[in-house]
């Protein structure tokens, strides 16, 4: 229920006096629905004013001048602007107008009138001159602002429309019990939600405009707790639903004793983190952050086995088929051997294969399940779920992994949920992404792999590159050769992919294969396999090398115009060599024809150079990319935020994560004076609500 005392922000716009229905639509797409929305549309900019005269009048700057209109000057051809002459004592000030209706002009400024005129500052031919000046009689000087926020604005709303409507809205405002802590508050001497709105649309200099000012860091704080306080809601509404308690058993030490390896320290907390939630008794919620390749899989595996060894059944749910596969390949047969009972399922499978695989999990008698998206449709039933592990979880979607959660049997309480990425992001994304999710990470990788040398030269060496290629693959090596998406149209960057595959077969002399985006999934995963399986030397590919399929025997990657990829996404391709013995080579080409590397460009690839490390990566491309939309997270369900940017504001977003557990762990009902307040926040911002892109 949403308090009463925000009912006036939470009105439409269209009742705000100014909002006619030719411009609601403009306001609706501009701002948002709500008055509240418009309220929380910031300026981004600001125009001063300054008194001028002809004689020293500034270019470039925004002058009001106090003139005498001398002349209409009407085109006669048409494409040529009207003018009209001016002047005060020092000289002359020119008007101009692109189109609009000489009458019009002329009755806006009667000759010999005394006018404020006001505009940018331009000379043409050492005459000022202001393109569409704003005009005003003597009377009405006091309404000129001698600064004046500038609003987003589209065709047919100006920002002066928007920053009216601003100011009525503002009217609107009530004020609001404050919720946060009065001390930090005041250690960051920061203004009330209501005079903090009004300093962010007042600005008086550019300072106030930067996302340290102190006005719009409160505002952003209130969105980020806001926001941590919907996650962490969700965080305990997991955590007091039970969860059936599973604690390892025989099946467990079987598994771990068949493991050709051992664990890894990383793997070994991680292994006791998970332990600890599953037999906690509670519903566990966790993400397992590791590298391509730090071993990811044997952790699920432990789990896997825990959850049999306690009599109930588990699922592993990878992407694809190959990586199911793949998966299944490796697992079954230590699964087996410890006793536990394990199945396929993907969508490949023969009707008379699935419906013996479908009677084993609803019977019980299969205990572990991996699959594909075959796992979570309707007609599988599982006598017992109670662990769902979800590989390279970013590729489902969150209804996905729901309809596979679903799963459990509530008698004994919700399935515990294990997702996995591959993706390693900076704690500050990791909040604003997951933070509902308690987080395991893998900070190291397992002993034995030789570190990929990785080399950055320019596309004009590709023919060294190839000779260099040829040799390793006479001599039993595997590779890959990455084409990125470049052109605008899919269709011509396949037709790059085919040439460059064509040309290797040529020059080489090997077999080659391709795998694009555009082949239909058997087909591509069929070239996939027979590269997997060593019958293919070398795979051209589009950006499709499914991530997390295992090629020990692949120890090149070559990839072409590296400058156009992600550095994450860089990372991740190079991931998929060097984890066998065998050294193992990345080399990055950049550029087309000449054309050089850019500072920015040549940093980050130097970054790559530098460290294999997942972590320290995303943590420099996140600051190498600076404000803006970093990684491109606005598309990727990163929340959109109004007043926050997690970059600019991090230390802010850690200490809202801290103040929201805070808040929920002192007050949980939240029914002291600051609860009460807290709650008027949460409805402010509305979070669990309108927000799709968040989870
Ligand atoms: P990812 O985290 O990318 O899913 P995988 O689980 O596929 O990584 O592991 C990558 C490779 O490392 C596999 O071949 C796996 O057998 C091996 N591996 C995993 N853990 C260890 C370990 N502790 N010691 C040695 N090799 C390991
Ligand atoms: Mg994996």
């Amino acid at each position: 229920m949403r308090p009463q005392i925000l009912f006036p922000l939470f009105a439409e716009v269209s009742s705000l006096k100014g909002v006619g229905p030719k411009i609601l639509p403009l306001v609706q797409k501009l701002a948002g629905p709500l008055v509240r929305d418009l309220l929380f549309l910031s300026p981004s900019g600001l125009i001063v004013r300054r008194p001028m005269t002809a004689a020293n009048a500034v270019e470039g700057q925004v002058g009001i001048f106090e003139v005498v209109i001398d002349r209409l000057i009407v085109p006669g051809k048409p494409g040529v602007p009207i003018k009209v002459r001016a002047s005060d004592d020092t000289g002359f000030v020119h008007m101009i107008w692109f189109g609009g209706s000489a009458q019009h002009i002329d009755r806006l400024l009667p000759r010999g009138q005394k006018r404020l005129v006001t505009g940018k500052v331009e000379r043409y031919l050492a005459e000022v001159q202001i393109v569409h000046p704003d005009i005003y009689t003597p009377e009405q000087a006091g309404e000129i602002a001698a600064i004046e926020p500038v609003y987003p604005a589209t065709q047919g709303l100006s920002s002066r429309v928007v920053r009216k409507l601003v100011q009525t809205a503002l009217t609107h405002a009530p004020e609001l019990p404050e919720w946060q802590d009065p001390a930090w508050m005041a250690r960051n001497r920061w203004p009330g939600w209501r005079a903090a709105l009004e300093t962010l649309h007042a600005p008086t200099c550019e300072p106030e405009l930067e996302p340290d000012a102190p006005a719009r860091q409160r505002l952003a704080y209130d969105e980020l707790l806001a926001h941590q306080l919907a996650l962490a809601r969700r965080r305990r509404a997991r955590q007091i639903t039970p969860g059936p308690r599973i604690t390892p058993g025989e099946a467990s030490a079987h598994l771990l004793a068949a493991l050709p390896f051992d664990l890894t320290g990383a793997q070994v907390q991680a292994v006791a983190e998970i332990r600890r939630d599953l037999a906690s008794g509670e519903q566990m919620g966790r993400l397992l952050q590791g590298d391509v390749g730090s071993g990811k899989t044997a952790v699920a595996a432990l789990s896997l086995g825990d959850t049999a060894a306690s009599g109930f059944q588990a699922a592993l749910m990878a992407p694809t088929e190959i990586l199911a596969r793949q998966h299944w390949q490796r697992l079954a047969p230590m699964l087996e051997a410890a006793g536990v009972p394990t199945i396929l399922l993907t969508g490949r499978d023969t009707p008379g294969e699935r419906r013996a695989r479908l009677a084993a999990l609803a019977s019980g008698e299969a205990r572990v399940a991996i699959g594909t998206h075959a796992l979570f449709q309707d007609a599988v039933r599982f006598d017992r779920l109670a662990l769902a592990v979800i590989d390279e979880q970013h590729r489902f979607g969150v209804n996905e992994r729901q309809r596979l959660q679903a799963k459990g049997d509530p008698r004994t309480g919700g399935v515990h949920l294990l997702t996995m990425s591959a993706t390693p992001i900076p704690r500050t994304l990791e909040l604003t992404q997951y933070g509902e999710l308690e987080v395991s990470r893998l900070t190291e990788k397992p002993p034995g792999r030789t570190p990929v040398t990785t080399a950055v030269l320019p596309l004009a060496r590709i023919g060294e590159v190839a000779k260099r290629l040829k040799a390793a693959i006479d001599s039993g090596a595997q590779a890959y050769w990455i084409c990125p998406l470049v052109a605008e149209s899919e269709a011509i960057d396949l037709a790059a992919a085919e040439a460059r595959a064509a040309d290797l077969r040529r020059i080489l002399k090997v077999e080659v294969g391709l795998a694009h985006g555009q082949m239909p999934g058997p087909e591509r995963e069929a070239v996939m396999a027979d590269f997997a399986d060593g019958r293919i030397p070398l795979l051209v590919a589009t950006t499709v090398v499914e991530v997390g399929v295992d090629v020990p025997n692949a120890t090149i990657m070559v990839i072409e115009h590296a400058d156009r990829f992600g550095l994450a996404q860089l990372h991740q391709l190079r991931g998929r060599v060097g984890r066998g013995a065998k050294a193992s080579a990345c080399i990055l080409l950049y550029g087309g024809g000449d054309d050089g590397l850019g500072e920015t460009a040549r940093l980050r690839l130097e970054t790559l150079r530098r460290t294999e490390d997942g972590f320290e990566i995303a943590e420099e491309d996140f600051r190498l990319r600076g404000g803006g939309d970093p990684l491109g997270l606005k598309q990727s369900g990163f929340p959109a935020y109004r007043f926050a940017d997690p970059i600019r504001h991090r230390s802010l977003l850690l200490a809202a994560a801290d103040d929201a557990r805070l808040v929920l762990g002192r007050d949980p009902d939240l029914t002291s004076p600051r609860g009460e307040a807290v709650q008027v926040l949460e409805a402010l911002f509305d979070w669990r609500n309108d927000r799709p892109g968040i989870d």
